[in-house]
């Protein structure tokens, strides 16, 4: 090993709009140095953001969020559970900030240390291993010049400024998922629906196409799964997520079923039984049954007759059982 020369590196979001993608391929982009050196993270550890973008209470933002930093704690939320890696965000109340103090800033400025951000929403400045291209620090830094909120969906225009109006939370998970390492996938001339691409779009989260390229850099997360199928087992203590990381169906100690919102931890839905030292079988004829410690069914979906079924836990939080032929038969609104 030689000696550790941090290298530094700036990547933008740019502001024009791109029309939308219409060739759905499959074509992330990572983020590789001029030795072609593949920026990331060691594996399964977690990487600190430190936000300080602001806690303090400020105006209702669209989404009914209430302050900046939580804005950027569910932007990085939204990248979390489906890799071999997580960020976890620590809420600061500090203004300080610096490259090569080895915390990962994530403030706003008018400036990213004294350079001009241009066409650019944010910046992501990177310091890495110049031999490994392991990732030592990183900062995010977006332009407080702009007229900002938190909303979803297509994007929308600033009453105060007459100029477009920027959500937060998508140009904060387009930075953080430099952070990790990815790259845009317009500017290597490929049209995929995907928040890494450099312009920003009506495209106001994580789509699989970045999620694709997180587990090609660092592997699956193979603790958790979004689905399971007729002829397995869920005991007390195991759990389901949902493939972006929001949702999670967990078998607790009382053998109560719950599927959560891991943003914000409420309770979604749960079967409401209740017994010592059950589990939940899916069973091979397709119906999913809770049994308690003396192995007496104590809630169940009703939906044998369908060998081969699966449940889903998905991205909208929905728990949907499917036939082999993959049509719904059973979910938990029902
Ligand atoms: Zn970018």
């Amino acid at each position: 090993m030689g000696a550790r020369m941090r290298v530094s590196l700036a990547l933008a979001a740019a502001v024009t709009a791109v029309a939308a993608a219409t060739l759905p391929l499959s074509a992330y982009r990572v983020t590789a140095t001029r030795d072609n050196l593949q920026l990331r993270w060691p594996t399964s550890r977690t990487i600190p953001l430190e936000m300080k973008l602001g806690t303090g209470q400020i105006d209702v933002l669209l989404d009914g969020t209430t302050t900046w930093n939580a804005v950027g704690a569910s932007a990085a939320q939204g990248w979390n559970n489906v890799a071999d890696v997580n960020f976890v965000v620590n809420q600061s109340t500090s203004t300080e900030r610096g490259r090569g103090n080895d915390v990962n800033d994530v403030f706003f400025s008018s400036s990213y240390y004294g350079e001009p951000f241009g066409d650019a929403l944010g910046i992501t400045l990177y310091s890495f291993d110049a031999e490994t291209g392991i990732i030592l620090e990183t900062d995010v830094v977006f332009d407080s010049s702009r007229a900002w909120d938190s909303y979803r969906g297509a994007q929308r225009t600033s009453s105060r400024t007459g100029g477009r109006l920027y959500d937060l939370r998508r140009v904060a998970a387009h930075e953080f998922g430099h952070v990790l390492g990815l790259d845009h996938p317009d500017l290597a001339g490929q049209a995929v629906n995907a928040i890494m691409n450099s312009r920003i779009s009506d495209t106001d989260g994580v789509q699989q196409d970045d999620i694709n390229g997180l587990k090609a850099i660092y592997g699956g997360f193979t603790p958790t799964a979004s689905r399971m199928v007729a002829g397995s087992t869920m005991r007390a203590g195991q759990w389901l997520t949902s493939a972006n990381g929001r949702y999670r169906l967990y078998m607790q100690n009382d053998s109560n079923l719950v599927v959560y919102d891991m943003v914000d931890g409420q309770a979604l839905w749960w079967t409401g039984a209740s017994a010592a030292n059950g589990q939940a079988i899916f069973q091979s004829d397709g119906n999913f049954v809770v049994y308690d410690g003396g192995n007496n069914p104590i809630w169940f979906t009703s939906t044998a007759g369908n060998p081969g079924a699966f449940m889903v836990l998905q991205d909208d939080g929905n728990l949907v059982l499917y036939t082999a032929a993959g049509v719904p038969i059973w979910n938990r609104t029902m």
